[in-house]
C-alpha cells in the first residue's frame, strides 16, 4: 500500500520552487514571531535548501567562505540555531546534518525517512499516531516527552526502482561566480 503523496520529489521536480517557497515561508514566519531574518540567516537557509539531502555545518561554512563571507564556525552555528529555533530547519542527529523544513508554519516533531542510497531525507508529516504512541509508551514509565526526533533509514522509491540518484540542486545564486 503506497501513499499518493510523493515524499521524495522526482528528479525533474522544480527545486527552485521548493527553495523559493521555503524562503518565503521563512520570511513570513520570522515576521510573525518578530525575529530578524538577516542576510546571513537567509543565506544559510538557502544553502540548507541546496537539495533535499541533509547538509553538514562544514559544507555550509565552506560555501560561505568561497562567497567571501567572513563566516566563522560559531557564526554559522548561531545562524543554524536560530533557524532550528524558528522551526525552519531540522537537525538530523545521526547524520549530524541539517535539512530544511517544508512546513515551518506549525510546530511538530521531526520524523524522517532517510534514503541510504541517495542520501535524501523526507519528513513524515501529519502522523499524530507516531507522537501519540511514543507519548503513551513514555507516560507508562512516568517519563515526560519534550522533544522527539525519529530517523528511519531505508530505500526511497526512486532508488528502489533504479531511477538513479541525480536530483536537481539549486545553484548558489549569490556566489562570486565560479
Ligand atoms: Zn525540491
Ligand atoms: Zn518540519
Ligand atoms: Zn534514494
Amino acid at each position: 500500500m503506497t501513499s499518493d503523496i510523493n515524499l521524495f520529489p522526482s528528479r525533474t521536480h522544480d527545486h527552485a520552487g521548493c527553495v523559493k517557497s521555503a524562503l518565503d515561508a521563512a520570511a513570513a514566519c520570522c515576521e510573525k514571531h518578530g525575529a530578524r531574518f538577516t542576510a546571513l540567516r537567509r543565506r544559510v537557509l538557502e544553502l540548507v535548501w541546496t537539495s533535499h539531502e541533509p547538509i553538514g555545518a562544514y559544507a555550509l561554512l565552506d560555501t560561505l567562505k568561497a562567497e567571501g563571507q567572513a563566516a566563522a564556525p560559531p557564526t554559522v552555528y548561531r545562524a543554524l540555531d536560530f533557524l532550528i529555533e524558528q522551526g525552519l530547519v531540522h537537525r538530523l542527529e545521526r547524520l549530524n546534518a541539517f535539512v530544511g523544513c517544508p512546513h515551518p508554519d506549525s510546530r511538530h516533531s521531526a520524523h524522517f525517512l532517510i534514503c541510504t542510497e541517495c542520501g535524501r531525507a523526507a519528513e513524515l508529516r501529519d502522523n499524530p499516531a507516531i507522537d501519540a504512541a511514543i507519548r503513551q509508551a513514555a507516560d507508562a514509565f512516568g517519563f515526560t516527552v519534550s522533544r522527539q526526533t525519529i530517523e528511519v533509514e531505508g530505500i526511497c522509491p526512486d532508488c528502489r526502482d533504479g531511477l538513479g540518484t541525480a536530483e536537481p540542486k539549486s545553484r548558489p545564486s549569490a556566489s562570486g561566480g565560479v
